[in-house]
């Protein structure tokens, strides 16, 4: 009978490590891999290490894995370990005394720095080394099956950190929603074709410095989730925990690593949108100009149907200056209503009662600030404006116009250009809305003109939502 032997996905090759090299190449380690997050050990913790390290106790093998950049380069990416390589990296660059703890062992070491320390010292240090297990045979940065098992490692040495729904959604490195929220929701990245991490998201949307919601355990990431999937079915579906993870689950693809081409989707393109306009809204706030949150945006349910209602304004509605002014004052009106509600307030209680992310309970939620904002509007004699849906002329009404202006553009008329230079061929005529349709101006012939390029290009720079 054969040998019972299962076949393994990588090899571990044992090693040691002199301290000094994460110090003097930390080119040579990728210290944070994509799909873990960045963690900082207090001075304390640092300093706990420094002082086994000095007294050569037992430190913890570090887990390294060989990723392959190039036939001639390769680096080492540390699956375990982070903390050890940065603290001996802080040490080496004088930003770590020594704790006190180390007084018993020598009078002298309490307080000093790397460089302050006499060279019989500095000479032991540079001698120390970390035992660590490099992982082989699962070295391609580009291969999701290399990637899945670098990651299901990492996770099983996370003992007893339990990681939850959206970390263990963020390391599904090959899923096209889960690489475009962490470029627009997540406070670090990764860079792969320099196979680095970069620690600060340039990316970030500015959406989120509004928000008193913190993001340790990726809470932006998951909101941001939740916008994409109600915009994808175009109307308010489930976006709960498991929803979530499956539709990131449901983006995975094979060429998947490093690739955004997400963000190309219209749907994508019309969150940003919404998330560009409710930055717009609040940015000139008091709070956000001293650095500060909208106190109002902290609960998740809340922020989800303030989002939605803006959603469905711009949508449906003119939405300019006013509105955008009508629509802050709103969200803190509401925001106090909602958070002294009085058990005679029915409403407001049915809206508290209805704060789970099911399409039910948001339909209810949404109905509720729906009617609210448009009586609010009421209150403050503010018409809301419908925007017609139609937003293109079709043929027959591009026809009719540029046979009633005789395919005059209108404005070179009104300038008293003569006929001949006012005169634009079939192929070069723009129709215009007179009342641009972003202000409610019909898509109908009595609101059109006939423009020629130049002048149709002058109102869209003056107009830009024409
Ligand atoms: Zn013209």
């Amino acid at each position: 009978m054969a040998k019972f032997d299962p076949k393994t996905k990588y090899d571990i090759v044992p090693d040691m490590i002199n301290i000094e090299d994460f110090n003097r190449y930390p080119e040579e380690f990728v210290v944070r891999p994509p799909y873990q997050r960045k963690t900082v050990w207090s001075r304390r913790k640092q300093q706990d290490l420094l002082d086994s390290l000095f007294r050569r106790f037992y430190v913890p093998r570090i887990v390294l894995r060989e990723v392959r950049l190039s036939d001639d380069r390769a680096v080492k990416e540390v699956i375990d370990g982070q903390q050890r390589i940065t603290t001996v990296q802080n040490f080496f660059a004088d930003k770590l005394p020594l704790p006190n703890s180390l007084n018993d062992l020598n009078p002298k070491l309490p307080g000093r720095r790397y460089s302050q320390l006499p060279v019989d010292v500095r000479k032991f240090v540079n001698r120390l080394s970390y035992q660590a297990d490099i992982v082989k045979g699962i070295a391609d940065p580009m291969n999701p099956a290399h990637q899945e098992v670098a990651t299901e490692i990492f996770w099983r040495l996370q003992q007893g950190e339990s990681l939850n729904y959206m970390e263990e959604a963020h390391s599904k490195l090959s899923s096209l929603v889960r690489n475009f929220v962490v470029k627009y929701a997540d406070d670090q990245r990764f860079n792969y074709d320099k196979y680095e991490p970069i620690d600060k998201n340039q990316d970030k949307h500015n959406f989120f410095v509004l928000l008193k919601r913190k993001n340790d355990r990726m809470q932006h990431l998951a909101l941001l989730v939740r916008f994409l999937l109600i915009e994808k079915e175009t109307r308010i579906v489930d976006i709960r925990n498991a929803d979530v993870v499956e539709y990131i689950e449901s983006e995975i693809q094979q060429d998947g690593i490093g690739n955004y081409d997400l963000e190309e989707k219209v749907y994508a393109k019309h969150v940003l949108q919404n998330l560009n306009l409710f930055y717009d809204i609040f940015k000139d706030d008091p709070s956000v100009q001293n650095g500060d949150p909208i106190p109002e945006l902290r609960i998740e349910y809340f922020i989800m149907s303030v989002y939605l209602l803006l959603r469905h304004l711009r949508t449906y509605y003119v939405f300019d200056k006013t509105e955008e002014e009508l629509f802050r004052d709103f969200v803190v009106t509401f925001h106090e209503r909602w958070s002294n509600a009085r058990q005679t307030d029915r409403d407001i209680l049915l809206f508290s009662n209805s704060r789970q992310q099911s399409a039910g309970e948001i339909e209810v939620r949404d109905r509720i600030i729906r009617q609210a904002f448009f009586e609010f509007a009421d209150q403050h004699n503010h018409k809301m404006l419908t925007k017609d849906r139609r937003r293109a002329f079709n043929e027959a009404e591009r026809i009719k116009i540029y046979r009633r202006d005789e395919g005059l553009c209108q404005v070179c008329l009104a300038e008293n250009k003569p006929e001949k230079e006012a005169q634009v061929s079939w192929s070069e005529y723009q129709a215009d809305h007179v009342i641009p349709h972003a202000k409610g101006g019909a898509t109908d012939i009595a609101n059109a003109q006939l423009l020629c390029r130049y002048h149709n290009q002058q109102k869209g720079a003056r107009l830009p939502t024409s």
